[in-house]
């Protein structure tokens, strides 16, 4: 079956039209074209304001044509044409070079639609050779055919500076035009219960609306596509892995003999979630769960116990972890809780890219002769040259940092899909959970081991206050005095080097970051050594630019107590453990994520120390830097963060790169504000699919899963 909307659009509008649409939005389909929506709505006769305009952004306003003038320019041959245009708040200069012709057009007393990249030219601002739809001169307010059409709103696309907003709705005119009808895969029984248009109805109304109330409509109906098309993708999805087959595993003598000599008491959490994961390995077909629970709550106990279970019945399990770091340090705290007994037996095994060609080789072979029943690595264990003899559980550590693709990448590794324990100390508002990892089920631990203090979070606003930045030393200083360690972290290596681990919102442009450069490793590390109010004390770095045998000896030499102030960049971020160190100290605290920041703070008051977080930021207040600075210091609580954070951030960062279903797949639905309508949207599809697994009875819902499909492997193969 072929759709109107997989034509290519070098078909539907011409090929010089068409490759426009792609090299400018990426736009290659009917229905890459018709899922561009409007950003917004303008109306004929609302004035746009001329005095908002930033420098160098692209705009689309309507205006009205004040005066015109020609001349010839003095150092070259040419002429210039200049039209000044108001809104009535400002003023702004349209200028052509050598197209005298634009006379015909622009006439004073003219109105119409610009859109063009804000230029300057000597203080004052102008479009140079910008776009333009002129408005129909003969504008007679009282006639009702021209009241109609004074009052439909213009859609406002999103534009580039080589595509036009209105190039873009003539090219959409065009298609709507010949558009053959639009099958509905959402079923009218549903349609019709949540009382929505069909979809080729929502289509012509979003892009072509009589009013206001058209749009609206239009887009509600499309909002609710999205969701119900995601979610019936995801839970098919679901269902499909559910339906494979996987080798049971029980727990047996070496979880028995770790249970009884385990040198904890498992909280209640763990001890629930522990149980969930013995059910769900239990069954011939693969576990697929997250497990979320705050900083320290203790999830690598509960996936080493998953781990031992797999070990009971002859299996191995892979422990995927972000950084060469956390998994040196895995190996060893795994060792050390297992004891000497039982590791002889499990023979835990490091394999990470900074292994010497012999330490591999031998990692490789207690892997593939299935003699090493717990694999610990980095992305080393996606290469193609690990086996393994009979994989049967793959636990990811700290999801954030992985995507689906690489989970998919170690599932291939089992002769059977392996089962898969993803854990996560960044806590998921439940609707993205539900949208990102639609597939997984999920488990929660919120207990903490009982015994810690919470850490005190505090901003240091040097914005304000730049002086406060001298009491941040000393009260490292009387961190250091009262015998515990102080990390130091900054966004940079040197002047020149970010981590590239670290997300650095303050990159893009809304984000609003402080501003010059961010504080580096190098020159901290160099300015605390002379700073006499840490005299005397053993100061070192650790980066990402270090070997992995320097930055182990560093950790371990932290650990060991014998570095008092470690300046780190984010490579310490995740799970790094060592319960001496008491105070955090976060430079440029702006640059980082939410969700970042929450992790960071969890490196301390990991023992029974009381931890104090200090988040120094040069952020403006009322910046959305600021803001999320601020949100962190507010609230332990992962999950209120995490719900700030959804709201804080652009919506592309949310899903970022776990998403996967490609550019279309989320236009209009915000994960944030729409939670109601996706649990709406779930139910619904898990109606259908529940009647109807297959699809065979919906096969517009069917194409629009294979449309998604599509794109989300053609996403996939490009990053490889
Ligand atoms: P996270 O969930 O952040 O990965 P970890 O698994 O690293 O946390 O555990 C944090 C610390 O808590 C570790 O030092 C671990 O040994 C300890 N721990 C785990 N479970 C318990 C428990 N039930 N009682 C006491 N300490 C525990
Ligand atoms: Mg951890």
């Amino acid at each position: 079956m072929t759709s109107p909307l997989d034509d290519k659009l070098s078909n539907a509008l011409g090929g010089r039209t068409a490759s426009a649409l792609q090299k400018g939005l990426g736009l290659v389909t009917v229905g890459d074209l018709l899922s561009h929506y409007p950003r917004r709505y303008a109306k004929r006769g609302e004035l746009t304001a001329l005095d908002e305009l930033e420098l160098d952004s692209n705009v689309t306003l309507i205006a009205e044509v004040l005066q015109v003038t020609e001349r010839s320019m003095k150092a070259k041959r040419g002429s210039i044409f200049e039209a000044r245009i108001t809104d009535g708040r400002g003023i702004l200069t349209l200028t052509f070079f050598n197209q005298p012709w634009r006379s015909n057009d622009l006439k004073p007393g003219v109105r119409g639609v610009f859109a063009g990249k804000v230029g300057d030219y000597k203080g004052l601002r102008q479009l140079a050779h910008p776009d333009y739809q002129l408005f129909d001169e003969a504008v007679d307010l009282a006639d009702p055919a021209t009241k109609k059409w004074v009052e439909s709103p213009i859609p406002i696309y999103p534009a580039t500076s080589t595509v036009a907003s209105w190039q873009i709705a003539k090219s959409i005119e065009v298609v709507l035009d010949t558009l053959p009808p639009l099958e509905d895969p959402v079923p009218p029984s549903v349609r019709s219960e949540r009382k929505l248009l069909t979809y080729a109805r929502a289509v012509e109304l979003i892009h072509r609306p009589a009013k206001d109330a058209d749009w609206g409509a239009a887009r509600k109906a499309l909002r609710f596509q999205e969701a119900f098309v995601l979610q019936s993708a995801l839970l098919q999805q679901r269902a499909l892995l559910r339906a494979t087959a996987a080798t049971p595993r029980v727990p047996g003598k070496l979880a028995a003999e770790f249970e009884a000599e385990m040198p904890f008491t498992l909280t209640g959490d763990q001890r629930l979630v522990g149980d969930e994961i013995f059910m769900d390995m239990a069954r011939s077909a693969p576990m697929n769960r997250l497990i979320q629970g705050e900083v320290g709550s203790g999830k690598t106990l509960v996936a080493l116990r998953a781990m031992l279970a797999v070990a009971d019945s002859g299996g191995q399990s892979a422990l995927l972890a972000p950084t060469e770091v956390l998994a040196s340090q895995h190996l060893r705290s795994i060792v050390r809780t297992l004891g000497p007994n039982l590791s002889a037996r499990v023979r835990p095994t490091l394999l990470t890219g900074q292994l010497s060609t012999a330490e591999r080789k031998k990692a490789l072979l207690a892997a593939v002769s299935g003699s090493s029943g717990i694999v610990i690595g980095t992305h080393a264990l996606l290469s193609d040259n690990l086996e393994f003899f009979d994989l049967g559980l793959v636990v990811v550590d700290e999801q954030h940092r992985f995507g689906v693709e690489q989970r998919e990448t170690l599932r291939q590794k089992g002769k059977q899909p392996p089962h898969v324990v993803v854990l996560t100390a960044t806590p998921i508002p439940r609707t993205v959970a539900m949208t990102v990892f639609g597939d997984l089920d999920i488990s929660t631990i919120a207990e903490l081991p009982s015994g810690r203090i919470p850490i005190q979070s505090f901003v240091v606003p040097l914005a304000e206050h730049p002086g406060w930045v001298s009491r941040v030393w000393e009260r490292t200083a009387e961190e250091l005095a009262a015998g515990h360690q102080v990390f130091v972290v900054c966004p940079a290596i040197d002047p020149t080097v970010t981590e590239p681990d670290s997300e650095d919102p303050s990159t893009s442009p809304e984000a609003g970051g402080g501003a010059g450069s961010a504080a580096n490793v190098t020159e901290i590390t160099a300015s605390l050594k002379a700073n006499p109010v840490l005299a005397g004390r053993r100061i070192a770095s650790l980066h990402g630019r270090m070997s992995g045998e320097a930055k182990d000896a560093v950790m371990v030499a932290f650990a060991a107590g014998e570095i008092d102030v470690l300046v780190a960049t984010t490579v310490i971020e995740v799970g790094v453990d060592v319960p001496n160190a008491s105070a955090m100290v976060i430079l440029d605290a702006d640059r980082f994520g939410v969700s970042q920041l929450h992790q960071l703070r969890g490196r301390v008051g990991r023992g029974s120390v009381a931890g104090i977080c200090l988040l120094v930021t040069r952020a403006e207040i009322d910046t959305i830097s600021r803001e999320r600075v601020d949100a962190v210091a507010s609230t332990l609580d992962g999950f209120e963060l995490a719900q700030k954070d959804l709201e804080l951030r652009q919506e592309g960062d949310v899903l970022g790169s776990v998403q996967s279903g490609g550019r279309s797949s989320l236009r209009l639905l915000r994960v944030a504000k729409d939670g109601d309508l996706i649990l709406d949207a779930r139910e619904l599809a898990a109606g259908v699919l529940e009647v109807d697994p297959t699809l065979k009875d919906h096969p517009a819902l069917a194409e629009a899963l294979a449309r998604r499909l599509d794109e989300s492997e053609a996403a996939f193969l490009s990053k490889n």
